[in-house]
C-alpha cells in the first residue's frame, strides 16, 4: 500500500470512494449474511484476498511537517495502534453494519466497553439505572467503581415496565440493560425504554452480547448505544477477549476518546479472530438456537428440573416480547437458566452441583457463547462476589444452573445433563 493511500484509508469519517466496498460498509441494499462476509474489508496494494492481520504499534510519515499535521489535526490517519489500526477497523466497521450502527469502537474486551459507556456517558451526581438482572462484573464495576467516583446506581426489575418508569429521576442520564440477561435469559422491551429515554432525555445503553445483530438489533428498535463483550458469540470459539459500542458518529467519539486515552484498545489480532468470526455468526446462531430450543424442551419436561429460564418456552412471560423483538424466526438465544428441584430437605446447591458434576462432555467454565456447550453455577462463580441481596436482587439462586448450549449434537448434550438430573 502507498504511503498516500494509507492515509486515505486511516480516516474514520470520511469514506474512500475507492474502497470496493464502501457500500458494504454503510450496509447499503445488501443483506445481512452478505455483510458479514465482506463489509469493512479493504484491500491493500498486495491484492490478498482475507483480510490481513496488521501487526504494528507505530506509522511512518511521509516528513517532519507530515508528522505534525497529524498531530495538530489537520491531517487525519493512523498515528499509534492504541488509537487506530486497519485490523481493529475492519472489524469496527463489519460490526457497525451488522448492527446498523454508523459507528463501532472496539475495546480490549466486554468490560473494558462497558468502563468505557460509563466514563464517556456518566459524570459525577448522574444517576446510572440499570436492569437487576447483568452480567456480574457489570454489576460490581457499577457498585464499587461509578458509585467510588460519585455516580449514583439503581437497579429495577428488567421485565418490569412500570418499575423502570418509576425509578427515573431528574439526574437519571443512562438505561443499562441486557437483553436476554444474564444469567436468567430475561427480556426488556427495547421498544418502551426508548420511548421512556427518549422522554426524559436518557441514553439507552443494551448490551446485545446474548443476542447479538443476528437475532436482535437494538438501535433499529430505539437504543442509542450496544455494547458488546465479543468474547462471546462474535468470536463463537473462546479464543480471544474484546468488545465494543457501536452507535452514533457523535457518541463513539465521545467512546473512541476514551478508548484512545484510557488504552482500552483491541488488539490487531483479535480484531482479526472477530472479524472471521462475524463471518459464521448468523449460521452458528441458528444452529446454537436450534438446539437450545430442544433442551429447553428437553428440560422442562424433566422431573427434577422445576424452573426453566428461557423465552424460547411458548408460556415464558417475556415469550411474546422476544418473538417481536428478536428477528429471527425461532431465535431466542441459546442461553438460559434453569433450577434443579429436590423433593427432600437436600441443600439444593448440593444437588445443583450435582447435576453439573455428572456430566462428562459439557465443560464447567464460566465462559458462554461458545461452540462447546458449558455449564455454570452462578451463585458460588460468576455472582459469588455480590452480597447477598444483590445476588437475590438478581434471581440467583442457589439451585440456579447456568447453560450455554453449544453447537455439539443436541442429542448428547441432552444425554449428559440427564446423567445428574435422573439420578438426583
Ligand atoms: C462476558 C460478558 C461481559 C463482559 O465481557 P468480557 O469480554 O468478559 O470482558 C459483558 N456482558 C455480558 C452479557 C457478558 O456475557
Amino acid at each position: 500500500m502507498s504511503q498516500s493511500q494509507m492515509q486515505d484509508e486511516s480516516n474514520l469519517n470520511t469514506l474512500d470512494p475507492n474502497w470496493r466496498n464502501d457500500a458494504l460498509d454503510l450496509g447499503l441494499d445488501y443483506g445481512m449474511q452478505t455483510i458479514a462476509v465482506r463489509a469493512g474489508q479493504h484491500r491493500t496494494d498486495e491484492g490478498e484476498h482475507s483480510e490481513p492481520i496488521f501487526t504494528t504499534s507505530s506509522y511512518v510519515y511521509q516528513s517532519a511537517a507530515d508528522a505534525a499535521a497529524h498531530f495538530d489535526g489537520t491531517k487525519t490517519g493512523n498515528v499509534y495502534s492504541r488509537h487506530t489500526n486497519p485490523s481493529v477497523r475492519t472489524f469496527e466497521r463489519r460490526l457497525a453494519a451488522l448492527e446498523n450502527g454508523e459507528r463501532a469502537v472496539a475495546t480490549a474486551s466486554g468490560m473494558g466497553a462497558i468502563l468505557t459507556m460509563c466514563l464517556a456517558y456518566l459524570k459525577a451526581g448522574d444517576h446510572l439505572l440499570a436492569a437487576n438482572q447483568l452480567f456480574g462484573s457489570s454489576i460490581g464495576l457499577f457498585n464499587n467503581y461509578m458509585a467510588k467516583f460519585g455516580v449514583e446506581v439503581s437497579y429495577v426489575d428488567c421485565f418490569d415496565n412500570e418499575a423502570w418508569a418509576k425509578a427515573v429521576q431528574p439526574n437519571t442520564k443512562v438505561i443499562y440493560c441486557e437483553s436476554p440477561s444474564n444469567p436468567l435469559a430475561q427480556i426488556c422491551d427495547i421498544g418502551y425504554l426508548s420511548q421512556l429515554c427518549k422522554a426524559n432525555d436518557i441514553l439507552l445503553v443494551v448490551d446485545n452480547c446474548f443476542a447479538t445483530p443476528a437475532l436482535q438489533r437494538p438501535l433499529d428498535l430505539g437504543a442509542d448505544v450496544v455494547i458488546h463483550s465479543a468474547t462471546k458469540y462474535l468470536d463463537g470459539q473462546g479464543r480471544v477477549l474484546g468488545g465494543a459500542l457501536v452507535g452514533s458518529d457523535a457518541l463513539m467519539q465521545e467512546a473512541f476518546t476514551v478508548v484512545r486515552s484510557g488504552g482500552i484498545s483491541m488488539s490487531p489480532f483479535n480484531a482479526w479472530v472477530f472479524t472471521k468470526g462475524l463471518e459464521t455468526l448468523k449460521l452458528r446462531m441458528q444452529a446454537h438456537c436450534h438446539n437450545a430450543n430442544q433442551v429447553a424442551d428437553f428440560l422442562v419436561n424433566h422431573p427434577n428440573v422445576s424452573t426453566v429460564h428461557f423465552s424460547g418456552l411458548s408460556d415464558h412471560p417475556a415469550h411474546e416480547l422476544a418473538t417481536r423483538q428478536h428477528h429471527m424466526k425461532d431465535g431466542y438465544g441459546a442461553i438460559m437458566g434453569f433450577e434443579v428441584k429436590v423433593s427432600d430437605s437436600r441443600d439444593t446447591k448440593e444437588a445443583a452441583w450435582h447435576v453439573i458434576d455428572s456430566t462428562q462432555m459439557v465443560s464447567i467454565t464460566n465462559n458462554l457463547g461458545d461452540a462447546k456447550t458449558t455449564i455454570t453455577h452462578p451463585a458460588t462463580t460468576t455472582h459469588f462476589r455480590l452480597t447477598a441481596e444483590a445476588r437475590a436482587e438478581a434471581g440467583v439462586k442457589d439451585g440456579l444452573i447456568r447453560l450455554s448450549v453449544g453447537l455439539e449434537d443436541v442429542e448428547d448434550i441432552i444425554k449428559d445433563l440427564a446423567r445428574g438430573l435422573d439420578s438426583l
